[in-house]
């Protein structure tokens, strides 16, 4: 028999005012406002009488009032929390890019809470390189000879072209002066975030020299441009933005031939940086980092955690010169990437290696999900909250690869489709659930892509949305 008595348990929770003073006392009525307070009480309360009623001790009131504070301040410091992406874009930048696998959240937890090898050599009980980590699976898996990370692809971008435009490649002395970087009018875009090529490359301490015109460049242009104080030709991917019709570019190989007979560099900056190829997902091909390697770019500089699927890092690879040039230059130590994040590109690269990478990173896997799986799972939703909302229904839609990556390319998904007279409230109420859930709305509905919604996440999920459609 069990001694607890779940309604005289349920009396002794705190009344919502004992719980609101101390928030008064707190400073964050003051902060947060009355209403928003007496909510996050009144669901405090909630939750704790549900918890009793079930059949649990009630917890001492101070335990309740200092959870309930907690919670609280999370909120007014705007504390990082998990969230739920149902939106259907795979890589979405507001919500954190790449979501980590299982093995890489482990791989950076272990750096996290212990003591590494970061820096040191366990053979020789010596000093080590942190940078020689994962210098060896980007090479293996993408055939260059040496390859370097730093902390994001902006300052991949930024290092490169500050070490290479320090010197020639042939080591010849080149002359005073500002040295230059030739880029295609075509390709002086703001990748986002404030990002625009012309403004990164004059804080790199070189001058831009631009060629051709927004839609046509040729190799003859970036001949043409080339002074003796040029150091290196510089090839963006226009990751977030298309360009069709009439049209004209050098290849990479053909500015990688330019570049060799004149003792320039070629920096390659490929931004998402894929390491499996998009088009079997009914996608555009999107450049490899291989093939750039391949085609002879003797920096190519790509995000960690856009189509890599990694943690945030920037990652720059290539001949074994130009890195070397990198590593000698005094940027890298204020831009390098910390112990947590270098674990969790291991982890990650190691599932490349293993060939696992479609079935165990998480974007990967959003990417390849089968149609009939996105259908089966807004289907067992709709079940889920037909009953608090009759009109739900299933609508074919579009995902997103998102994150400024194959711009206007769509993969076809079923959307959850919940119709109201109020779709921006209904938005504004999924957004307060404990973990925010964060839809979309179309034609007068809000959306629910299940694409992005990751395994484990759907019991939170249908609990927001029930409070949300009930309340
Ligand atoms: C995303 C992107 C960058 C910046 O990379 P971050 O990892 O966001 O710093 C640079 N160049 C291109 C072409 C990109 O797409």
């Amino acid at each position: 028999m069990s001694p607890i008595d779940p309604a005289a348990e349920a009396r002794k929770l705190p009344r919502a005012d004992r719980l609101l003073q101390a928030a008064e006392r707190a400073g964050l009525v003051a902060r947060l406002g009355h209403e928003p307070v007496m909510e996050a009480v009144r669901g405090e309360l909630e939750a704790r009488r549900a918890a009793v009623l079930a059949g649990g001790a009630c917890p001492r009131p101070e335990e309740i009032e200092a959870a309930l504070l907690a919670r609280l301040s999370a909120g007014a410091l705007g504390a990082l929390r998990r969230a739920i992406n149902a939106t259907g874009v795979v890589i979405h930048t507001n919500l954190g890019r790449a979501p980590l696998s299982a093995a890489t959240a482990a791989a950076m937890a272990a750096a996290a809470e212990g003591y590494s090898t970061l820096e040191f050599d366990v053979e020789r009980g010596e000093r080590g390189d942190r940078y020689h980590h994962a210098a060896g699976a980007l090479c293996r898996l993408t055939g260059a000879e040496d390859a370097v990370a730093v902390n994001n692809g902006a300052a991949a971008v930024l290092l490169s072209l500050a070490a290479l435009s320090g010197a020639r490649p042939s080591g010849q002395p080149a002359p005073d002066g500002t040295p230059e970087v030739i880029v295609s009018r075509g390709q002086l875009v703001e990748i986002g975030g404030g990002f625009r090529i012309p403004d990164v490359l004059r804080r790199s301490g070189a001058a831009l020299t631009e060629v051709g015109t927004t839609n046509r460049t040729y190799a003859a242009d970036v001949e043409e441009a080339i002074t003796p104080r040029t150091r290196a030709v510089l090839s963006v991917h226009r990751s977030n933005f298309r360009l069709d019709g009439f049209v004209t570019e050098p290849t990479l190989g053909e500015l990688v031939a330019l570049a060799r007979r004149r003792d320039l560099w070629v920096v390659d900056d490929l931004g998402s940086g894929a390491l499996l190829p998009t088009a079997p997902h009914g996608l555009a091909p999107e450049p490899t980092v291989m093939e750039r390697v391949r085609d002879g770019a003797d920096l190519v500089c790509f995000s960690g955690d856009k189509l890599l699927g990694g943690p945030q890092a920037g990652l720059m690879v290539g001949r074994a010169a130009a890195v070397a040039l990198v590593k000698r230059h005094p940027l890298l130590r204020a831009l390098r990437l910390d112990k947590v994040a270098l674990a969790g590109l291991g982890a990650t690269l190691a599932h490349y290696e293993r060939g696992e990478a479609l079935r165990e990173l998480p974007i990967w896997r959003a990417i390849a999900r089968p149609l009939a799986e996105l259908e089966a799972t807004a289907r067992r939703w709709r079940e889920r909250v037909v009953a608090v909302a009759p009109g739900a229904e299933l609508r074919r839609g579009e995902s997103a690869v998102g994150g400024g990556t194959l711009p206007g390319e769509t993969l076809p998904t079923w959307l959850l489709a919940l119709p109201s007279a109020d779709p921006a409230a209904l938005l504004a109420a999924l957004r307060r659930a404990p973990a925010p859930v964060v839809a979309r709305i179309a034609d007068g509905a809000v959306v629910l892509d299940p694409r992005t919604v990751l395994d484990g996440e759907e019991g939170a999920l249908l609990e927001a949305l029930e409070k949300a459609l009930g309340g």
